[in-house]
């Protein structure tokens, strides 16, 4: 089979121009897949993750078919609407979009929350080709009636599992149910648990389905390692491994906001160069900080799980995981970070006895162990560690009227009289 360019996936001459500006010089295999099928106008469900160019393998196609029928959106009107579970990444794909779009003169707007919606509703009034939107202050929007959606007849969900980890799906829901039935949908999520195919049930037409699973994806081109360690020397391991000048861009993931903190202060008083992201940061933070990371400014980036996702910045050499995600699927978008279309990195996690199960849970999803670093075994005592397991029901009931037999004698000892 010949490898597909973009013309032969029938991609418009203008958004070509603009793809060679932009150095794509062939279409990833999400890409590949899905540019035709959105073309024709099917809907579609990609089971894909951010790095793998999905924006692109829906964005193209939404340009091209938007382009194509110049169809004016009237004010406060919306023809495409594009839903993201995150402030990041709307304002990626928003800036994506722009560039791949640069020729095509359609109208573009974001609409997001944590900033003041002056902005946005004026450019709602005006009528918008693409909105991207996150969905609380869309309907923040709409409810004030600054925006319609009854003639958006393109949806793209993008990021489905992660709306359902930020409580967002009502409000997706609330969204869809404004739309006109007649439209092509599209979904997209990392992993497609049972809440995700409900939705996708409920949301598409006899989708076409794209699996490019992560686990296919990044996993083989990530280098990864783990170091077994206690908790309270963590620390001291992260210093010593960042002497290393190969780790030029570094991503450092912490479970909590508050470790992500600690961390950054940390590295900060030790002279490195560090920028933080979480959840708890102002819109104008989180910017601020991705900024400083993008430019190079900061060599390393402490950031929380969900304020990562998403995250878009090429060259990251190390992703560090400080702790094992309690979510499996997490520690695949994390080490996905170093990994951007088709660039390889390397991915070390942090292992202390208590992350045993955790670590067992990421294994089996990368379906493989996770080399130890050094080259050495894993320590015995990871082998020797048996949590309690609850005794079965018939055990337990056994060991009742011992223990109960044994506070009676104590009872009735000479002492306890
Ligand atoms: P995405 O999954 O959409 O976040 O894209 C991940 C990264 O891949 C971004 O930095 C894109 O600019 C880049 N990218 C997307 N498509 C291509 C392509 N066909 N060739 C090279 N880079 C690409």
């Amino acid at each position: 089979m010949t490898t597909p360019t973009f013309l032969s996936l029938g991609v418009a001459e203008p958004i070509q121009r603009a793809l060679a500006a932009e150095n794509y010089l062939e279409p990833t295999p999400i890409q590949a897949r899905a540019i035709p099928l959105i073309l024709s106008g099917r809907d579609v469900v990609g089971i894909a993750q951010t790095g793998t160019g999905k924006t692109a393998a829906f964005g193209l196609p939404l340009l091209q078919r938007l382009a194509a029928d110049r169809t004016k959106a009237g004010p406060h009107a919306v023809r495409a609407l594009i839903l993201a579970p995150t402030r990041e990444l709307a304002l990626q794909i928003h800036d994506s979009l722009g560039r791949y779009g640069r020729h095509l003169g359609l109208r573009l707007a974001v609409v997001l929350g944590g900033v003041n919606q002056s902005r946005q509703v004026e450019a709602a009034r005006r009528g918008v080709d693409i909105l991207v939107a996150t969905p609380g202050r869309l309907l923040d929007l709409v409810n004030q009636k600054h925006i319609r959606l009854g003639a958006a007849t393109t949806l793209v969900i993008d990021e489905a599992d992660r709306m359902f980890d930020m409580g967002f799906i009502r409000d997706v829901r609330r969204i869809v149910a404004q739309l006109p039935r007649e439209r092509q949908s599209m979904l997209f999520s990392a992993t497609m648990p049972a809440d995700v195919a409900h939705l996708v049930a409920e949301v598409l037409r006899n989708p076409a389905r794209i699996d490019i699973s992560p686990a296919a994806v990044t996993v083989d081109l990530v280098e990864q390692r783990v170091h077994f360690v206690a908790e309270k020397d963590k620390r001291a391991l992260l210093l010593d491994l960042l002497r290393d000048h190969a780790m030029t861009r570094v991503i450092v993931f912490t479970r909590t906001k508050h470790h992500a903190n600690r961390v950054a202060e940390l590295l900060d008083k030790t002279g490195h160069r560090v920028n933080t992201i979480h959840g708890n940061k102002s819109q104008n933070a989180r910017q601020h900080a991705l900024e400083g990371f993008r430019t190079g400014r900061s060599r390393i980036l402490v950031a929380t799980d969900i304020a990562s996702r998403g995250i878009d910045i090429d060259d990251v050499s190390h992703v560090i995981n400080l702790d094992i995600p309690d979510v499996a699927e997490n520690y695949v978008h994390r080490i996905g970070r170093t990994a951007r279309a088709g660039s390889g990195g390397t991915a070390i996690s942090f292992c202390d006895p208590s992350e045993r199960e955790s670590l067992r849970a990421v294994e089996r999803l990368v379906k493989r162990p996770l080399a130890v670093a050094g080259g050495e075994r894993r320590p015995p005592v990871f082998a020797q560690i048996v949590e309690p397991k609850p005794a079965p029901k018939a055990a337990r009931s056994a060991e009742r009227p011992r223990s109960r037999s044994r506070f009676r004698n104590r009872r009735n000892s000479p002492r306890a009289a």
